[in-house]
């Protein structure tokens, strides 16, 4: 029988700062009318995934509107202090005037591997004019970008597989992450990975058997995408308990290399690649 290896990266976690998280839980039960199981704050959502095997916990968190990323980040920046073998996607919107010098200074920070984007949230395309320095800074600093830019488990205009690939034919070498493994359109982000050779996929909320819009191109196709996928929980903004979506991974029963490769060795290939390029340009203390 398969396992999961002795010490799990969690590459897709959220943390807040309080106020932010309960404006989040508030909105799943009045947008989504779903309750988040676990409504733990920052210390308490590490501590409960320590307990639990994950060694690594890579972070991010969203400027849902103009003028917030600031804000975000200098919270980012003290956490990071604070807690170690935490990293981070950082917080960015391009309507901010002083975006792109905020970036610029936050790469600096060895353990911020990037941003997130969130265009169902953000609501502005991937292939938005005003992101374009974005991307060429990224690749500039060997950094990468999570984005969640599916249809599921709601869309918008500004998602889906489309704009997507509209962003990789100019940026094919982009280092980005797809949340939720592109759900809805799965197999379209998954033949991306033929022409893209540094984009991955994350599982997160995406293994929930039964439910609709869980990942539905059964064990084969993530068996041969086994080297660019890397788990993330969406912990603790989960509506289903986590364990389920461990369960039905494991239940897939597939050679152990999957397992090793997805909950570990992917992750800490990606972490060391952007950790092992990185050169700061100031010194930790001088960022905020
Ligand atoms: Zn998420």
């Amino acid at each position: 029988m398969a396992k999961l290896p002795a010490t799990i990266i969690d590459f897709h976690a959220h943390l807040f700062p309080d106020r932010l998280f309960e404006s989040i839980w508030r909105f799943f039960e009045q947008g989504y009318g779903a309750r988040v199981i676990h409504q733990l704050y920052y210390r308490q959502c590490v501590d409960y995934l320590r307990l639990r095997g994950i060694g690594t916990i890579v972070y991010s968190n969203y400027a849902h509107r103009q003028g917030v990323a600031k804000a975000v980040n200098d919270w980012n920046l003290e956490v990071l202090e604070e807690i170690p073998d935490l990293y981070c996607f950082a917080a960015f919107h391009p309507g901010d005037t002083d975006a792109l010098q905020m970036a610029e200074r936050l790469l600096d920070h060895p353990r911020i591997l990037g941003f997130k984007l969130h265009l169902l949230v953000q609501r502005f395309y991937p292939h938005d004019e005003r992101l374009m320095p974005l991307y060429d800074m990224i690749q500039a600093r060997g950094k990468r970008l999570l984005m969640h830019v599916g249809t599921g488990p709601v869309g918008n205009e500004f998602v889906g597989l489309a704009h997507f690939k509209r962003l990789m034919e100019r940026f094919p070498e982009l280092p980005v992450t797809v949340a939720h493994m592109g759900a809805l359109e799965y197999g379209g982000f998954m033949e991306l990975l033929h022409d893209c050779p540094n984009l991955y996929l994350d599982t997160a909320f995406t293994f929930y058997p039964g439910r609709p819009g869980s990942f539905d191109l059964g064990p084969d196709a993530l068996e041969r995408h086994q080297d660019r996928i890397v788990y993330g929980s969406d912990f603790p903004n989960l509506i289903l308990p986590r364990e389920t979506e461990l369960d039905c991974l494991l239940g897939y029963n597939l050679p152990q290399a999957f397992y090793d490769k997805v909950f570990h060795a992917n992750a800490r290939r990606i972490i060391d690649g952007i950790t092992g390029k990185h050169r700061s340009r100031h010194p930790i203390g001088a960022l905020k």
